[in-house]
């Protein structure tokens, strides 16, 4: 369904196209902030925009049109955007001064908590808008640039599915590429903003998905990474009216020719169910690595963190999934210093992390986020969440040293997908989502490669071509410190 407003699939909006001119050469320059969700964000506006003659610039000064898109995730994320905003501005002023314009336009989560505040504070900003709003951007760009300097902000959770407004996707791709398959979260952690900034769960419909992920294959990805806030919550309607599952989704990708790889991030222990523990066992294109927050491994800290599920059903989970993929690499989330942790909280996080043992993981301390329930609780010093965030890091990277020396002498395909630092060599990704370092020629990049490894290093690994890969199922364990 059209909606007035709203740019057409593959349509240029008309208002658009008369306040901005087409086909003029114009450069936009976007800083993309935050997860791959972001990153899978600021490319499809890239594409968005790119009818209108803009193309991308690595270089703010020369754009004339900049976009921040923005993450809450971290400390003090808004005040780091209105610092940037700072320097943009005095670009601004520049291009001014020597009778030219630049538009800038800000989105993401930061404008979408901010809003009207984002404008009063920096007035010289054009566009805010959020990430349920960012199809509506040459809409948004038209109305700003006949406002003249008045500014435009649109925050709104708009009814229409943002994605069915989206052109089909054009530009050339990756070897390996993002596909947002589930935007926003119900779970309402007390700790995150995701829920107010992203909205309600909605996913996809699987024809929908099935239809971006040939595209990106027929563009030349072997790899896609499956994206949403609780990706695992998936529940996309099918033809026949039915909802299926985030595994029932893998299956139907797994059948496109030239889809080698699949994965997903990021889920929620809770919706780890039957069918996406089969898909894990029956799919040898879902890769072995699995990225599950569990956040911390006291009961207590959990529940009052809202998380819905124990340290034990956590535990429970990751046996279920090890036992239907042996070779299965795990990776997680922590936060230390959650308000109310004590040492025998922490006692169990570091039990829980020495019993599973990670092949990677995130760890942070925790910060306030404005408006979210833990953020009024009261707080853990500073200086004790900076001593147990030094002990579970050194704790984490002691498990991913020995995961990744455990693979030394043994040969894993790697998807080699990007030049590496020296003439020569290649970097791509093992089954485990490793960066493995290789010595090939620049043409083998997009080949699946069988990689002996030589060495292991923090984080990542270096190996030589060799003749053919071993079977899977054997990796040995993740380093149980
Ligand atoms: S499940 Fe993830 S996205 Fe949802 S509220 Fe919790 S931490 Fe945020």
């Amino acid at each position: 369904m059209n909606h007035p407003g709203v740019n057409h699939p593959g349509e240029p909006c008309p208002a658009f196209v008369k306040e901005m001119g087409e086909d003029v050469a114009k450069r936009v320059f976007i800083k993309t902030y935050g997860c791959q969700m972001n990153v899978y964000d600021s490319a499809r506006m890239a594409e968005l925009l790119a009818p209108f003659g803009f193309a991308r610039t690595e270089a703010a000064a020369e754009a004339d049109l900049i976009i921040l898109n923005t993450c809450h995730i971290r400390e003090k994320a808004a005040e780091k955007v209105y610092s940037e905003l700072g320097q943009i501005r005095r670009l601004k002023t520049a291009r001014a001064r020597r009778g030219g314009a630049m538009t800038i336009a800000v989105g993401g989560c930061v404008a979408q908590a901010e809003g009207e505040e984002l404008r009063r504070r920096a007035p010289f900003v054009d566009v805010v808008f959020g990430p349920q709003t960012y199809h509506r951007l040459p809409e948004l760009l038209a109305r700003a640039a006949r406002a003249a300097g008045a500014g435009v902000v649109d925050t709104s959770f708009p009814a229409e599915p943002k994605f069915d407004s989206l052109p089909n996707r054009t530009s050339p791709s990756a070897v390996t590429a993002f596909l947002t398959v589930q935007e926003g979260c119900d779970k309402f952690c007390t700790f995150c903003v995701v829920p107010y900034t992203r909205g309600a769960e909605y996913s996809r419909p699987v024809a929908e998905v099935v239809a971006e992920a040939r595209r990106l294959v027929a563009a030349g990805a072997r790899e896609i990474t499956l994206l949403g806030q609780n990706v695992n919550a998936y529940h996309g309607r099918d033809a026949d009216g039915e909802s299926r599952g985030l595994g029932d989704l893998v299956r139907r990708l797994a059948e496109i020719k030239g889809l080698d790889r699949i994965r997903y991030t990021t889920s929620h222990p809770r919706d780890v169910d039957d069918g996406l523990v089969a898909a894990h066992r029956d799919v040898p294109q879902l890769m072995p690595y699995l990225h599950l927050p569990v956040q911390s491994g006291s009961d207590r800290v959990l529940a009052a963190m809202n998380r819905r599920h124990s340290a034990d059903d956590y535990r429970r989970i990751v046996e279920r999934l090890r036992r239907a993929r042996p070779d299965l690499a795990l990776s997680s989330d922590f936060i230390v210093g959650f308000p109310g942790e004590n040492e025998a909280d922490f006692a169990a996080t570091l039990a829980l992390v020495a019993e599973i043992g990670f092949a990677q993981a995130f760890s942070f301390k925790y910060s306030r986020r404005p408006g979210t329930p833990a953020a009024a609780l009261g707080q853990v010093p500073e200086a004790v969440k900076e001593e147990r965030l030094a002990a579970l890091q050194a704790l984490l990277q002691r498990q991913q040293r020995q995961f990744n020396r455990a693979c030394i002498g043994r040969v894993l395909p790697v998807l080699l997908d990007r030049p590496g630092r020296h003439p020569g060599q290649l970097v791509g990704r093992s089954p485990y989502l490793q960066s493995v370092h290789v010595s090939a020629a620049a043409e083998r990049r997009g080949e699946i490669v069988a990689t002996r490894i030589t060495a292991a290093g923090q984080n990542s690994l270096s190996g030589t071509l060799a003749l053919a890969e071993e079977p899977p199922g054997a990796l040995p364990e993740a380093g149980a410190a």
